[in-house]
């Protein structure tokens, strides 16, 4: 079978869930036996997000062979439990990039470069790349934005120019819009569809489908307005209403029929039905927990959910797993102060010092690490919170009160964190950190193997700095030890105290490998850590 291609696009508002219901449609395919991948087109010029500030965009999400990916590409991942590259995602600026490239090179010698078609030639090129290699019989493409921007416009265009280059069979085009519902009126108003599906057909794009975000049941009157004036079957109007959870929107798009309307447009070769057994057990464990914890995520972009969405949808798969449900208390570390800590972090099961940069906030995960030593709590620091419990154990246990990393002062005598060589010769910021999986070989018997069952694990990095080796003797003779090492280089990479009921802290990301059908062993055991603090208390 050749590869089909599924485009979606978003009309009224951002934020409608595109990236889940790409992920769920991806899902109910890849549930009837076909190999589906799923890749996103943001209209943005940086070449990546990596240079974004988490307040504009949310998470960074980072990729086996080490692309710095729109958050969307997480959900495609735990959802599919199939891991993206750097090709499943496409910016503006990669796209212009290339192009000016291949200009400078002579490629397009004697002609003008223009948009269309030298852009939009560029981004069909990128839109069917992952159909060619033969790897997969369906590829979604999500375009970021919605229908009506500037600059979304090339991107429809390349699609239009699909559509029209392949047969119909071949290609398919759902359309996610909102149907608001207005309180004053009690009534549910379709207007806002119909003029983003104008807009769309004014492009040329016809939608194949209209899933329709809305907080109240699309009445069979409602959706015969949509599909009369949107040029669709009603049953191609689709409902996805407002969900307890993001996993259980594949099955409400089973109810609706999605996957058989894209099966029939696009003659698949697909089973009969969907297999979501190890699916529904999920949701199942999710829906019908026996126990429940308290963790607190101690972070600085607290307060926006989707800064840290891969650590939260792992605390979900973790707490799944333990049929526990894991009640997250989001504390912002600028607000923790020695002074007010027990009372912030005081019923905790278990406390996570999330990943970050910069100086702002470090104190007080500094003081949340001290807390959870202290304390006896079970602790989990991800990168920067790994790094600011070597800084914490060195000021005080080692007695170093000037422990820093050189992130934060360039000067510190106490340099428990600090750049490598090749990274202070580093002048350009974008793409430049360590990143992607790097091997890891753990100490037997440590935590961390326990935890993984194996001495050899393979995990995601985005980072610069590193713990400094020069303190280890130091750290391990005081209780600190390093148990997971980077083969090639030496570098630490995980650290534990065993006096501690579980204190550990790992200078990878494990949270970009958690799936629903693989959650992360180290989001299963910390979550297990702290049901046994709960029942200790
Ligand atoms: N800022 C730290 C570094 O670059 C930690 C990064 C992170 O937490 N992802 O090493």
């Amino acid at each position: 079978m050749h590869t089909k291609y599924i485009f979606v696009t978003g009309g009224v508002t951002s934020s409608l869930g595109k990236g889940i219901i790409s992920a769920s449609t991806a899902k109910l395919l890849q549930a009837r036996g076909l190999r589906v991948t799923i890749q996103k087109f943001d209209p943005y010029i940086n070449v990546d997000p990596g240079t974004l500030n988490p307040y504009e965009h949310g998470e960074c999400y980072v990729t086996e062979d080490g692309a710095e990916t729109d958050l969307d590409l997480g959900h495609y991942e735990r959802f599919l439990n199939v891991y993206t590259s750097r090709a499943n995602n496409v910016t503006t600026g990669k796209i212009y990039e290339s192009v000016i490239k291949k200009e400078r090179e002579g490629v397009y010698l004697g002609k003008t470069v223009q948009v269309i078609p030298h852009i939009t030639d560029e981004i069909k090129r990128r839109m069917l790349l992952l159909g060619n290699t033969g790897h997969y019989d369906v590829v979604i493409s999500e375009i970021g934005g919605t229908v009506g921007d500037i600059e979304s416009l090339p991107f429809v265009e390349a699609v239009r120019q699909i559509q029209w280059d392949l047969p119909d069979e071949d290609c398919a085009v759902i359309h996610l819009t909102l149907v608001p519902f207005l309180s004053a009126a009690k009534e549910l108003k379709t207007k806002p569809t119909q003029h983003s599906v104008r807009m769309l057909q004014q492009n040329g794009l016809q939608p194949d489908v209209i899933v329709c975000r809305t907080e109240h049941h699309l009445t069979p009157d409602i959706r015969r307005k949509v599909a009369l004036f949107c040029n669709i079957k009603p049953n191609e109007v689709i409902e996805s209403i407002d969900a307890k959870s993001i996993y259980q929107v594949p099955l409400a798009m089973v109810d609706e029929k999605l996957d058989e309307i894209i099966i029939r447009k696009l003659q698949l070769n697909a089973a009969n039905e969907p297999d979501l057994r190890e699916w529904k057990q999920f949701l199942d464990k999710l829906f019908n927990p026996q126990h429940e914890v308290n963790i607190a995520l101690v972070g600085k972009y607290v307060e926006l959910q989707d800064a840290y969405k891969s650590i939260l949808e792992s605390l979900i798969h973790g707490g799944a797993a333990n049929e526990c449900k894991v009640n997250v208390h989001s504390v912002h570390s600028e607000h923790i102060t020695p002074a007010n800590v027990a009372e912030k972090l005081g019923g905790m099961n278990g406390i996570l010092v999330a990943p970050g940069f910069g100086e702002r906030g470090v104190e007080g995960k500094i003081t949340a690490v001290r807390y959870a030593r202290e304390q006896a709590i079970p602790f989990f620091g991800i990168c920067l919170g790994m790094q600011m419990a070597v800084v914490e154990f060195a000021r005080h246990v080692l007695g170093h009160p000037e422990a820093m990393t050189t992130e934060i002062n360039r000067n510190t005598p106490c340099p428990v964190i600090d750049l490598m060589e090749d990274q202070k010769r580093l002048t350009t910021k974008g793409g430049t950190m360590r990143l992607g999986a790097y091997k890891c070989m753990l100490d037997k018997p440590s935590l961390a193997c326990q935890i993984y069952g194996k001495t050899e694990i393979s995990e995601r990095h985005r980072h610069r700095y590193e713990m400094n080796s020069d303190y280890l003797p130091e750290l391990q003779q005081h209780g600190m030890i390093a148990t997971g090492r980077n083969p090639e280089t030496g570098l630490v990479e995980i650290i534990e105290i065993p006096s501690h009921p579980f204190f550990i802290g790992v200078q990878f990301h494990p949270e970009l490998k958690s799936t629903v059908e693989n959650p992360h062993p180290l989001f299963v055991h910390f979550v297990k850590a702290a049901l046994e603090h709960s029942r200790r208390q």
